[in-house]
């Protein structure tokens, strides 16, 4: 069988919210879709985790129902970096709402592998909620494409 590739994820606004009440993490918010996509999505990939928020906060939003589908995740606590720097995880692309990462990946060539996604419950998003979804199938399709015709 050949080898999944590693498809990482950014939690906050990529993913959801938490629901916070009183300074205290009681919920998280999904986005639409989001279980049905990380589904389809763990057939052919293997799925990651990548958050620079704390461990205790990580494991808190995990518990509302999508451990299941991240083989591995990272939070602040084992990488200290604001950069998310996809090598660093052996990861082939990252999801994040955050153009930040794809900015610095351009000075190594790597731009093509964080896919950038509207944040969760901003403008854009409210009135395109599956937008994100289109980004992310598109992305990876076309880069499968230029990959078999490399091979
Ligand atoms: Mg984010």
């Amino acid at each position: 069988m050949e080898k999944r590739k590693r498809l990482a994820f950014d939690l906050d606004e990529t993913l959801g919210t938490a629901i916070v009440d009183s300074q205290k993490v009681v919920g998280f918010n999904t986005r639409r879709d989001i279980f049905t996509l990380l589904d389809q999505l763990s057939n052919c990939y293997e799925l990651i985790l990548w958050t620079v928020s704390n461990r205790v906060y990580l494991d808190k939003v995990l518990a509302y129902g999508m451990a299941k589908y991240f083989e591995e995740t990272y939070s602040w606590d084992e990488i200290s970096e604001k950069w998310k720097d996809i090598r660093k995880i052996r990861a082939d692309f990252l999801v994040d709402d955050s153009d930040y990462h794809r900015e610095i990946a351009t000075q190594y060539g790597l731009e093509s592998n964080y896919i950038i996604v509207p944040a969760y419950g901003s403008l854009e998003d409210q009135r395109k909620p599956l937008l994100w979804i289109d980004i992310i199938k598109d992305s990876l399709a076309c880069n499968e494409k230029i990959n078999s015709q490399l091979h």
